[in-house]
This record gives structure tokens, C-alpha cells and sequence, in this order.
């Protein structure tokens, strides 16, 4: 039963030290309940408290993690229901499905090797999981084998039969697979073959009441990391039950359903397209692992960069250092333009001048991560501060002219800025960043 902040306070040191970061032993004590803080945060707390306290401050989702020998997949800890109450951390590990009887390396390299650049990230799906569809432990084994021999990410290994999960978990070598799955029929088997290699485990039920007390079994035969498979597969109840299991382990604080849950949308759907907009929903609410069974570029694509949108905190925009960036190679003649370090501004910009294959140097002015036009309006782009770019970055040594293009948006800031660069002449670019190429092709330094 979850404790109280007044409860938890009865049980904190008392003296308001602020080492936690809270400014009384009581604020840091409504925080725990709230499950928006970690009691390790405090240094003072008794050991005789810190038992006491353990069920109150775990996270209500336990942490579950998947290891390939070069990349981990961390799932669950999460604390609030939507991301405007607190950022989500742990990003949603995306799976493709490989069966024992297909092509393994080429359907493994093909999926694994895939990687997009986008604002800056490089983004990548997570790991495999592999089907034994021949339901031989010798070829599921071997199919283990073989991608391992082309990605060291993670895996999920999926098989009815506890035998054949083993062989599979014994063929991945230097790494940490998830099981799946433990019913109410195989689970003995099952979590015995968990605790044996030290893995975590599915359990899989069509009921949450049937769920509720597989978890119990499987935790009472002493393993720990488990995630959860409701059975649903259609976008509606799939909305449905994942919100319930989300709630139950959120607002109620129900440990048997507090763990992770996993999707599997492409038995959910009639084509890719299908499966791509329900492993959307899942991405949202509220799977931990979404296991896809169709990979193409562009479906991958869109569930990364969604993912990505999802786990990022809004408060924080995405930045780039501040600076000079070469594009194509720019000489002493090559234009000059200034922009915000935002993300999206930079790769919106860079990426056109790039694309247009003319040379240019883009000043990176920092605007605290802002757009041009928000930047602006904060008083966080303002002549000074362009001015200051241009002085501090050292562009004037590498060019033969004196001309600065600043974004049409800030076409006010013309007069100011001949102000403060005197010297210079400032030219008023395009006010979206597609329209660059064009305006560059009439660029002349003289
Ligand atoms: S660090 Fe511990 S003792 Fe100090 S204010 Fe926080 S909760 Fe209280």
C-alpha cells in the first residue's frame, strides 16, 4: 500500500537540510508520494526508514532492460500518464520480427542496418525479435546465431515452447534477450529458464485478472523484470486495456501490473500502412516494446522520428552548439548567413544550402535553442547578440567580404545591425529556409 506524504515525512530526517533539492524534508516527503522524486535524493534517510520507504518510492513501473553485446534498451520507471506532467524518459524499444525460417542475415541486416540523421540525431530501431517458427530448438538456435553474427543489439525470443527459448537464449552470446512468453499453461517452465540465464520474461494472459495473478506467480518463482502482454491486439481495445494497465499501476499503485507492456501491432492490422498508424498509438500509449513485423524505410522513418517527438521534453528545445558550420566547402568568397541554434532552424537551413550544392558559411548565433522568429520576440536574437556571433566566432578571417545574410524574418534588425557591424553590409535572405538556393544563386561577394 503506497504511503502518504505526511506518512513518508513521519519517517524523514526532519532537518530541512535542502540536499534533496527540495527546500523542506516535507515538499521532498509529496514528492515521493507523488512518485516524482527518488528517495535516494536524500542522504540522511535511516536504514530502517529506507525499508519502510522502499514500496512507497519504487517507480510504479519497474525498470526492465534488454541487452544486445553494443546497445541497451531500457523500458518502464515512467511516473505520470501524459508527458505534459513530466517528460517521458525511457523511449520505446521498436523490434522487427524475423522468423527461424526466413533469411535471418538478410532480414536482420536489412532492419539493422537502417539509420536516419534527423535534427542532428542519428536514429535506429532497436533490436530483433526473433520467431521459432519451425518450433526446432536446433534451428531457432542457430537463426539466434546468425543475427548475432550481424547486429549486437538486443533481442526477443519468442517460442511456446520453454526448451526451444532456451536454446535460444543460449545461442546469444554476450547478450541479455527477452523471453516471451510465460502463460498460465508454460509459466513454471518458463520462469524457470529466466531465472536460470538471469532474463526478463512475458507474461502473457487474455484477462487483467488472469495477468494480475500470472505476474505474482512468476515473481514468487523469484524473477524480478517482467512485462506485460494483455492478449489485444485490435487499436481499440489495445487503447483501452494499455490505458488501464498504465492507470492501474499509476494512479493505484497496483504492483502486480506495474511493469512494462508489449505490443505487437502488425497482428493487429490488415497491411503495413495499418500496422505502421497502430504502432503510432502504442508509441503514444503506452508500450514499452513494440515489436513490428513489416520493415521499410519509410514506416521506420515515421515511427523514429514520432518516438523521438514523444520522449523529448518541450521545455527543452533541441539544440545546436553555437558557431561556424562549413557547407560544401566554402571558400573566402562564399556567403555568410546567420541563423538561431534551434534544431529544426539549423537543419531546415543547412540542409537547403546543402541540397543546393552552393558553398556557404552558416553563424550559428546562440538564441537558447529558440526559432528565429520565437527568438526574436524574446529579445534572444537581437542585433547584439548577431553582432556578437560575427565578432566572437572568427568568421572575419576566413572571408575576403563583409556581407552578412540575416533571415527575412528579421528584416528589422537591418538598420540595428549596421550599427553594430559597422563595415559590414547586412542583406535581408528569404524568410523560409527553401527558399535559400535561389537566393544564392544571385549571391556576389563584390
Ligand atoms: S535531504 Fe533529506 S533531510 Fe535534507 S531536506 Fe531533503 S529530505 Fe530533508
Amino acid at each position: 500500500m503506497a504511503l502518504t506524504g505526511l506518512q513518508i515525512y513521519k519517517l524523514l530526517p526532519q532537518t530541512n537540510c535542502k540536499e534533496c533539492g527540495f527546500p523542506t524534508c516535507l515538499a521532498f516527503a509529496m514528492k515521493l508520494a507523488a512518485k516524482q522524486a527518488e528517495l535516494s535524493a536524500c542522504p540522511y534517510v535511516s536504514e530502517e526508514a529506507k525499508a519502510q520507504l522502499a514500496a512507497a518510492s519504487a517507480p510504479p513501473i519497474r525498470l526492465v532492460a534488454v541487452e544486445g553485446p553494443g546497445h541497451k534498451v531500457e523500458v518502464g520507471n515512467e511516473t505520470v500518464m501524459f508527458r505534459h506532467e513530466k517528460t517521458f524518459y525511457h523511449p520505446c524499444g521498436l523490434f522487427v520480427r524475423v522468423k527461424d525460417t526466413d533469411d535471418v542475415k538478410a532480414a536482420v541486416e536489412e532492419a539493422m542496418g537502417y539509420t536516419v540523421e534527423y535534427v542532428g540525431m542519428n536514429l535506429f530501431l532497436d533490436g530483433v525479435a526473433i520467431e521459432a517458427a519451425s518450433g526446432d530448438a536446433g534451428t531457432f538456435a542457430e537463426a539466434v546465431k546468425t543475427a548475432r553474427s550481424v547486429t549486437d543489439k538486443p533481442f526477443i525470443l519468442i517460442a511456446s515452447d520453454p526448451e526451444v527459448l532456451k536454446a535460444g537464449a543460449e545461442a546469444d552470446e554476450g547478450g541479455k534477450p527477452l523471453l516471451y512468453a510465460a502463460t498460465t499453461d508454460n509459466w513454471e517452465a518458463v520462469a524457470a529458464v529466466a531465472k536460470e540465464k538471469g532474463l526478463p520474461v512475458v507474461a502473457r494472459a487474455d484477462t487483467l485478472d488472469e495477468l494480475a495473478d500470472l505476474t505474482e506467480k512468476i515473481k514468487g518463482a523469484g524473477i524480478q523484470d517482467i512485462v506485460l502482454d494483455p492478449g489485444v491486439r485490435d487499436p481499440a481495445n489495445t487503447l483501452v486495456v494499455f490505458t488501464q494497465l498504465r492507470r492501474l499501476a499509476l494512479k493505484k499503485n497496483f504492483r502486480p501490473l506495474g511493469y512494462p507492456i508489449i505490443a505487437f501491432p502488425g497482428e493487429g492490422a490488415s497491411d503495413g500502412i495499418e500496422e505502421a498508424m497502430l504502432a503510432a498509438q502504442q508509441i503514444a500509449k503506452y508500450a514499452g516494446f513494440v515489436v513490428l513485423d513489416t520493415f521499410t524505410p519509410a514506416s521506420a522513418y515515421a515511427l523514429l522520428v514520432w518516438r523521438t517527438n514523444v520522449y523529448t521534453n518541450p521545455q527543452e528545445p533541441i539544440k545546436v552548439q553555437p558557431g561556424i558550420y562549413e557547407i560544401n566547402e566554402p571558400g573566402p568568397e562564399a556567403p555568410v548567413m546567420v541563423t538561431t541554434n534551434f534544431s529544426i532552424t539549423y537543419f531546415s537551413v543547412a540542409n537547403e544550402v546543402d541540397g543546393s550544392g552552393l558553398p556557404g558559411w552558416l553563424l550559428v548565433a546562440d538564441a537558447e535553442g529558440m526559432s528565429v522568429l520565437t527568438a526574436w520576440a524574446a529579445g534572444k536574437f537581437d542585433a547584439e547578440r548577431i553582432a556578437k556571433t560575427v565578432k566572437t566566432t572568427g568568421i572575419e578571417g576566413k572571408i575576403s567580404h563583409r556581407k552578412l545574410i540575416i533571415p527575412g524574418h528579421v528584416a528589422v534588425l537591418l538598420g540595428e545591425l549596421e550599427e553594430e557591424l559597422p563595415g559590414w553590409e547586412i542583406l535581408v535572405g528569404p524568410r523560409e529556409a527553401v527558399d535559400l538556393p535561389g537566393f544564392l544563386k544571385l549571391w556576389s561577394p563584390s
